[in-house]
């Protein structure tokens, strides 16, 4: 019974879930009820991250933030 259990969902790859934006890994949650309660975050201009780290990452290589633009010219002149 075990063994067959194993084969079966080793043999059916189907991400039952939602998938990581950043690191890929399959959220067992669809609604975004579940996707909270498994402790996903939502990033509404991407979509959905395992962890907060995976959703900062994201945030911090994928977009530029109005605020923190870094300065073109250095205020420290020679
Ligand atoms: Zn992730």
């Amino acid at each position: 019974m075990l063994r067959f259990l194993r084969r079966r969902s080793a043999h059916i790859e189907e991400p039952e879930g939602t998938t990581c934006l950043w690191c890929r890994t399959v959220i067992p949650a669809r609604t975004s009820e579940e996707l909270f309660l498994a402790g996903a975050v939502l990033d509404p201009g991407a979509g959905w991250f395992c962890s907060n780290s995976c959703a900062r990452q994201y945030t911090v290589r994928f977009r530029v933030q109005p605020t923190r633009t870094p300065p073109h010219r250095s205020p420290t002149s020679h």
